[in-house]
């Protein structure tokens, strides 16, 4: 039997494919929509409805899903002319799951509570592989009362989920998180690199660390050196991850909330110059654990 609430969901890229998959694995029923017609297919083969445009996706949902990436898609998705918003039902809930601005959260927040819908942000941590696994942590911004309505599908999709604040605090938190996430890859692909290049093997050297005080998530989980774990994005060319514009775009919004607040954050300025400097260099679709090919010697 299936759950009472319809769900559109918009935006099955890495992220939402496989977030989208579990839902309609936990019984839920789902429009979907996406502009790639491949993402498409991948969910209305696992069952779930494609509509032939976002407004169409949404005219009979209860619970409209967003994970787009960035904030001028999740604006020009809701909002303007050709935004959905009037074509959402009366009293529904709309859960964005990507991670955008703050301001933006707020703005597409108060335009939806101007129409009689509730919103909250929901940015995501835990990787394609948390998706696929629906481990992922949601940190949300809103009231209490409407993650409370949108928590049996978090649930569904995730294993944790935080109460940040109210609507965009979702996004603070998320945009922070990233930007230790940034400093940490971007360092252990350092020092992998200066092992290599000084005669160590980078698995034997990772195991070192690993259980060394130098010990960190993408050391451990998301190793940047190709070869030493399998199922991570290294091992496969760099695809199918968290992609390099994406973590761009994130130390972005990290130096946009430094300048708001005067706040200082020079680790986080110095790796957003690195990921800019190898986005710029052709790596911007691959994988952020790429930032290594920018920091190991020529071959
Ligand atoms: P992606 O580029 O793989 O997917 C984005 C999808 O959105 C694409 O399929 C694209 O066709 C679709 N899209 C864009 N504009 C659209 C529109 N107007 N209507 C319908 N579909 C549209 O990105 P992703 O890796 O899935 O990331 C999505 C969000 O999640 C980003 O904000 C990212 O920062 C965040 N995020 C990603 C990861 C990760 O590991 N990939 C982890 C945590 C958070």
């Amino acid at each position: 039997m299936s759950h009472q609430p319809k769900i559109a969901f918009i935006g099955l890229g890495n992220m939402g494919a496989p977030m989208a998959l579990n839902l309609l694995k936990a019984d839920y029923q789902l429009t979907v929509f996406d502009l790639s017609a491949s993402a498409l297919k991948t969910l209305t083969d696992a069952g779930a409805k494609a509509a032939s445009d976002a407004q169409a996706a949404v005219q009979s949902a209860n619970i409209v899903i967003s994970m787009l990436p960035a904030s001028r898609h999740v604006e020009s998705l809701y909002l303007g002319d050709t935004g959905i918003l009037p074509h959402i039902a009366d009293g529904a809930l709309i859960i964005d799951c990507s991670t955008i601005a703050p301001q933006s959260a707020q703005k597409v927040a108060q335009a939806a509570a101007a129409r009689g819908l509730a919103m909250i942000d929901a940015p995501v941590s835990g990787g394609t592989a948390g998706a696929a696994a629906g481990t992922l942590s949601f940190i949300v911004g809103g009231s209490a009362a409407n993650l409370e309505r949108a928590r049996p599908l978090l649930a569904a999709m995730g294993k944790n989920i935080f109460h940040a604040g109210d609507n965009g605090a979702g996004q603070t938190a998320k945009i922070c998180n990233n930007m230790l996430l940034g400093i940490l890859m971007a360092g252990t692909a350092e020092a992998l690199a200066l092992g290599v290049a000084n005669g160590l093997d980078p698995k034997v050297l990772s195991d070192i660390m690993s259980k060394s005080s130098g010990r960190n998530w993408a050391l451990e989980l998301y190793n940047p050196y190709p070869g030493v774990m399998d199922n991570v994005p290294a091992s496969r060319g760099y695809t199918g991850g968290f992609g390099t514009d994406l973590m761009l775009k994130d130390l972005g919004l990290a130096t946009g909330a430094a300048l708001g607040s005067n706040a200082s954050i020079p680790l986080g300025e110095a790796v957003r110059n690195l990921y800019a400097i190898h986005s710029k260099a052709g790596a911007g679709g691959l994988d952020f654990s790429s930032i290594l090919n920018l920091l190991k010697p020529a071959a």
